[in-house]
Formats: structure tokens, C-alpha cells, sequence
């Protein structure tokens, strides 16, 4: 089954990957990775997605500026740009013309985290309106803000994903009718994910990204371990076990959709 995994949110810059970066990405399409899609956090990891993508043939890159990242003390929001994200997000700009570049984000809302609302709000809003204006997809992360979220993605429609889905099976339906994908990754194998088990079952595979979020939410049974992109097999696993369909069928849907959302 190798070259199938289509992994679309991964952070291989994070610094779990320090020791041994090189070594991990170059044994991906050994595990049948064909496709990433390395999601930046703020401007210094957008320049980092760009290089990797130069680096690795199978690697994209999303460019922008995670909410977190507005409270985060190592993100370039605060070290270079002292919390003003516009001024971030105009360094960004020109960035997008790579041609690697395939997407805004990572950007959404967080309620989790005590970041600051009006902030992260206008900060969301900002990149609707930049993945409107360069036509390209946006990846969204939503934490705890379901309502508000869906909202602005109502109000702004634009093409894109909703990654780790956590809301309801309802919710992703009507996403999924608005053209949005939904991004589902390692937590929907573990025990008591009741609520993504009901999401699995109301989606055709033709509206799923599969992800990873790697280095984190490693699928059962590497759960606990540092993730990365191979191990989307596991995950494709239980949802196909799930529908009821070949596991290669899924993986190959998921990469198709990721490849007509990414416009690969
Ligand atoms: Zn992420």
C-alpha cells in the first residue's frame, strides 16, 4: 500500500523532531507517505514549511499565524513582531507566492488557551480574508470555540479544512455541505472518542482529510509516542474498519480530496 498516506497537518519543525528531522522525513515515503502538508505557526515557521517543502518533494506548506502563537513567548509573533500580528501577517504575504505554498494557516480559534478574543478574532478574520483575496484554501483549528468558528466560516465561505474535528456529527455535515472538508487524525482511535465514532459515520469519505498534528496525537496503538505521517495507516485503519471499506479505498479518497483542496 505505498503511496497512499496523504498527511494534511503535520509540524515537522517542532522541536520534538530536533534530534533526528532528516532522518524521519526522508523514511516517509518508505512508510508510504506520498503528500504532506507542513502547517506553519507564525512568520519564522512559515519561512521553515517553505524550506522544507524545497528540501522534500512530497512536502506543501500552509503559511500563517496560529492563534496560541499571539501568546506564545518563543513564537516570532511576540520575539519579532512584539504581538503586532498584522504587521506579522504583511511579513507573510509576499511568502504565499511560492509555489509551494498551498494554504493559509495554521489559523482559527483557541478558547483552551487564555489568549486574548478580540485578538485572536480580528486575527482569524484577517487570514479568511487573505485565503479569500489568493484563492486558496484555509486550515483551521478550532479548540473549545466551535459557535464562533462556524460562524466566521459561514460568513467568509471559504474553501478549506476544519482540522481535528471535534465538534458533532451535525456540525461536520454542515460544514461539509458549505465544501469544507473535515480533518481527522489519531484521536479518533481512542477509546471514548464516542463523538468523532458519530462524525465517521455521517461523512462519506469523499468530504475527510486524514491528518496527523504530528509530533502529537499518535493513533492507538503508537498512542503516546511521537507521531509522524506513517502512521495515518493506522488511523485510515479504524475509520475504514468503521465505514465498512477497504482501508486502501479510504487512503486513496482522502489523498484525492487532499490533492483537489491543495490544487495539486
Ligand atoms: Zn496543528
Amino acid at each position: 500500500m505505498s503511496g497512499l498516506i496523504f498527511d494534511s497537518h503535520a509540524h515537522y519543525q517542532s522541536g520534538q523532531f530536533d534530534p533526528d528531522r532528516a532522518g524521519v522525513l526522508a523514511a516517509l515515503p518508505g512508510a508510504g507517505v506520498a503528500g504532506v502538508v507542513e502547517c506553519a505557526t507564525d512568520h519564522a515557521t512559515s519561512q521553515g514549511a517553505l524550506a522544507l517543502a524545497d528540501q522534500y518533494e512530497f512536502v506543501w506548506a500552509a503559511l500563517g499565524v496560529h492563534p496560541e502563537s499571539l501568546i506564545q513567548e518563543n513564537a516570532s509573533t511576540r520575539t519579532r513582531f512584539g504581538g503586532d500580528w498584522a504587521a506579522e501577517l504583511a511579513a507573510i504575504r509576499p511568502l504565499y507566492e511560492h509555489p509551494k505554498a498551498v494554504a493559509v494557516g495554521e489559523a482559527g480559534l483557541d478558547y483552551h488557551w487564555p489568549v486574548p478574543k478580540d485578538a485572536q478574532l480580528a486575527l482569524f478574520e484577517a487570514q479568511l480574508k487573505t485565503a479569500l483575496e489568493l484563492e486558496k484554501p484555509i486550515i483551521v483549528h478550532d479548540r473549545e470555540a466551535h459557535a464562533d468558528t462556524y460562524a466566521l466560516l459561514k460568513k467568509y465561505r471559504p474553501k478549506g479544512v476544519v482540522h481535528c474535528f471535534s465538534g458533532s456529527a451535525e456540525d461536520a455535515l454542515a460544514l461539509a455541505r458549505q465544501g469544507l472538508f473535515i480533518g481527522l487524525g489519531g484521536a479518533v482511535t481512542f477509546p471514548g472518542a464516542k463523538r468523532a465514532l458519530k462524525v465517521i459515520d455521517a461523512l462519506p469519505p469523499e468530504c475527510l482529510l486524514l491528518e496527523t498534528d504530528c509530533p502529537y496525537m499518535a493513533p492507538v496503538p503508537c498512542r503516546g509516542r511521537r507521531c509522524h505521517s506513517g502512521m495515518i495507516a493506522h488511523t485510515a485503519a479504524f475509520i475504514a474498519a468503521r465505514k465498512g471499506i477497504p482501508e486502501q479505498t479510504l487512503l486513496e479518497t482522502a489523498a484525492q480530496n487532499a490533492r483537489r483542496l491543495f490544487g495539486l
